[in-house]
């Protein structure tokens, strides 16, 4: 079999590797089984002349910036018509084809969704774009956490013939987290059902933000020819030919004489336009006031750009384009007011940069492994200058490691860089224990100055000094909800299993691994069905190995019903020592049946200090494992009542003993199940809806609205987690293909008495 070795982690044979490089012309020498692709005939492909990742950029020139969006609304064709105009690809990639640059794992390109986010550069308007395209999946929300970590501005692409749907909303609120300004793209303006205004409305009403609109459409559905600029008060229009790249465009100064449909249309939204803006920004205002005679139309396009550059800096309001990625039409005028609109990288993050005065500071916010190359560590520089071939200090694990290479991304191909400045994005290579959410500095010494800057500051601002560690926070990753157990084919393959998913885990914080103390089983927990049967697929495509899942299961919680006080005794000799103690609790349940189980100690015990961490290690175990299906414990409140321990008794013995007093309590206090409930929502239309509420009644679902969009209808509901597995594909024969859903977690609720039942009978097999 032939083989095409790229400089990346993909792999094509036979008839497909030589269809590839004809299709790519990529020059390629056969040896008599192998076809062997140079590292510079494989990038060519991506590369065109002025992509010289390197450093030296004016930081004012950078835009970090990631594109968030619900799945389908155009993320990865509005990535691909990027890169396509600013001259880094000369072949446009399209999702439907599956040959795009950004979604490049075999995975997304078989299923035409982004899973990892893909970190591109190119360059457009005198500046260097550092893009990151966020999955849109539901299962992924920690991928799209970490992208936003290091992100200076974002473009939320909306489908314009659905306005806001339920993952933007998600990801808008992320970003509301870390004050991200935006753009919002109303895109596939050239789709029937396609509205301006109700996509403009559902932004207000949805997201609570404030539309500043800078373009009107002209001509809808396929008539949708071109663009108005509010700003400069020209129409921007593409030719009708279906065949072309939307390359060229023609920018026509607005008149009375293009129809005064078109005419009036664009004055009354450039009025709107200016007292918004004179509204939301006070230096806009005094230009407004100091002009002799107010026109709107005279207020010069400078002075409008620079007011929408502060309100959308302070996130006052949202500017408002639109296009259709899909036909070529608006995506060059997005690229222009990214580079206008959003901050560059000096324009964020003023104190916690304070603290580095210019020293080396980069935070770590993914990895994913090579087979060649070893773990890839992508970096955000926030300040300093990295350099291959040095050694950084991790300040999150203690630990000083050496970066060997450095390397500019570019989706799935990488170039060798000598030096990084501030500001950028890049690789590391040769890093063996960062994980992602880590911060890198030149060296300890940089750490205690930062501390002693931070400790001046907090002093300064009259706040109690601590021993912060000044770091970038860490990533938020919600509990898992489902789980399943993972086989290896058989015992010899167990190490390479173990490395799989070691290696898996560092990329992916959201899955967790861990190991069944009474069984023996491994066990994989994740976000949603399509998040583990990835990892499965990755698990046989990268790692090759054949392994078995076991069925997928709820996480379910349990939580204490009432109030019992218990003890519990050890007495033991154990290789001629003498080993007793006995501890009493109380347990209670906590007003919140869903914040974490807490232990203390009643006033009147006193514990020696050595044994203080042996309660609460054995507190934590009984915690882990319920009494009833050995579920986690949840919103329960235990106090040591009293405790006798005879000297000479082990610490692990203290630890065993306050375990199964708790347990013994719990048991008698009786013990409820809390099962996960997600909110759901479903797109379908007049016909679906009548055959997705009858099917929701009988999955013990709470609808709480029903939705009309246009033609479609969106129902909104809350369902426990047990009613919803395998839904997607439900819901698909159901409607036969006519509705999609989207599922999230919500929260943990009490499960009534039947349920419970039924829940255990599943779980233990028996009741
Ligand atoms: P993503 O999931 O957000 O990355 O979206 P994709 O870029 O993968 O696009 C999803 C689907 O919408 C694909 O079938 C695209 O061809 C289609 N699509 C993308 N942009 C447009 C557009 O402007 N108009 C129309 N009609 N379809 C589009
Ligand atoms: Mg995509």
């Amino acid at each position: 079999m032939m083989t095409v070795r790229l400089a990346s982690p993909f792999r094509l044979h036979g008839k497909e590797a030589i269809k590839w490089c004809l299709f790519t012309r990529v020059k390629y020498f056969s040896c008599k089984k192998h076809l062997w692709m140079t590292g510079y005939a494989a990038s060519s492909r991506y590369y065109s002349g002025q992509a010289n990742v390197d450093d030296g950029t004016d930081l004012s020139k950078i835009r970090n910036i990631g594109i968030m969006a619900h799945i389908d609304a155009g993320k990865t064709t509005t990535t691909e018509r990027m890169l396509y105009y600013s001259g880094s690809t000369r072949h446009m990639g399209d999702v439907d084809d599956g040959d795009t640059v950004t979604d490049y794992m075999p995975q997304e390109r078989e299923r035409g969704i982004t899973i990892t986010s893909a970190a591109v550069t190119f360059f457009w308007a005198g500046c260097r774009m550092n893009l990151i395209d966020t999955p849109g999946h539901v299962d992924f929300t920690v991928e799209v956490e970490r992208a936003l970590r290091v992100l200076d501005g974002a473009v939320a692409v909306f489908d314009a013939s659905a306005g806001v749907e339920a993952q933007t909303l998600t990801v808008w609120r992320q970003a509301d987290r870390y004050k991200i300004p935006r753009l919002a793209f109303l895109n596939k303006m050239d789709k029937a059902k396609a509205s301006f205004d109700m996509s403009v409305s559902s932004i207000q009403d949805k997201l609570h933000a404030t539309p500043l609109l800078i373009q009107l459409p002209i001509g809808h559905y396929q008539d949708f020819v071109g663009i108005i600029d509010l700003v400069t008060m020209e129409t921007i229009t593409w030719t009708p030919n279906k065949a072309a790249d939307g390359k060229n465009y023609t920018r026509t100064p607005l008149s009375k004489d293009l129809g005064s449909a078109i005419w009036e249309r664009a004055v009354e939204a450039r009025n709107k336009l200016v007292d918004q803006l004179a509204d939301l920004d006070d230096e806009f205002a005094d230009v407004i006031l100091s002009m002799e005679e107010y026109d709107p139309l005279t207020v010069s396009s400078t002075q409008i750009e620079s007011a929408i550059r502060r309100v959308t800096l302070s996130q006052s309001a949202v500017p408002v384009l639109c296009g259709s990625a899909l036909k070529n039409k608006g995506v060059q005028l997005l690229m222009d007011a990214i580079a206008t609109y959003l901050p560059s990288p000096n324009e964020r993050h003023h104190d916690f940069l304070q603290l580095y005065n210019n020293e080396l500071c980069a935070y770590a916010f993914k990895i994913i492994h090579d087979k060649q190359r070893g773990p890839l560590v992508f970096l955000r520089i926030y300040s300093g200058t990295l350099k291959p071939q040095t050694s950084i200090y991790n300040a999150n694990r203690n630990c000083t490691e050496r970066i060997s290479r450095l390397l500019g991304v570019f989706a799935d191909d990488f170039r060798e860089l000598r030096s990084l400045s501030a500001g950028n994005i890049a690789v590391a290579v040769g890093l063996k224990e960062t994980i992602t959410g880590d911060t890198l500095l030149g060296s300890t010494s940089v750490l205690n100055a930062a501390k002693r800057r931070l400790k001046r500051q907090q002093k300064h601002e009259g706040k109690k000094d601590g021993d912060q560690v000044p770091v970038l926070a860490g990533l938020d990753v919600p509990e898992p909800v489902f789980f399943c157990t993972i086989e290896a084919p058989s015992q010899a393959y167990q190490p390479a299993l173990d490395h799989a998913l070691d290696c898996l885990q560092r990329e992916d914080p959201s899955l967790k691994v861990k190991v069944d103390p009474d069984t023996g089983q491994t066990i994989l927990s994740g976000m949603g069905e399509l998040h583990l049967e990835i990892i499965h697929d990755r698990i046989k495509k990268e790692y090759k190995l054949e392994t078995d899942l076991g069925p997928l299961q709820i996480s379910y919680r349990e939580t204490t019903a009432g109030s019992a006080v218990e003890s519990a005794t050890i007495d033991k000799i154990i290789v001629g020592r003498h080993h007793q103690v006995t501890v009493t609790v109380e347990v209670e349940p906590m007003a919140d049946k869903e914040s974490l189980s807490k232990l203390t100690v009643a006033e009147n015990v006193t514990v020696l200090p050595e044994f203080i961490e042996a309660l609460q290690s054995g507190a934590e175990s009984a915690f882990q494992q319920g009494p009833l299906i050995s579920f986690p414990v949840l919103g329960t409140s235990v106090t040591i009542m009293d405790v006798k321990i005879v000297p000479g008794t082990s610490t692990a013995m203290v630890a065993a003993c306050t375990s199964q007093s708790i347990h013994s309590a719990l048991k008698a206090a009786g013990v409820q199940i809390l099962e996960p409930t997600m909110n759901v929502e479903i797109t379908t239309d007049d016909e679906g809806m009548q055959l997705v509420l009858y099917d929701l009644s009988r999955r013990r679902a709470d609808v709480s609205n029903i939705e009309t969009r246009q033609d479609t209808r969106v129902v909104i509901a809350r369902t426990p987690l047990p009613e919803m597995l395998g839904y997607a594909t439900a819901l698909r024969s159901l409607t036969s293909g006519r509705a999609t859903c989207s599922l999230e977690f919500s929260n943990y609720e009490l499960m009534n008495q039947a349920e419970q039942t039924k829940a255990i009978e599943r779980i233990t097999g028996f009741y």
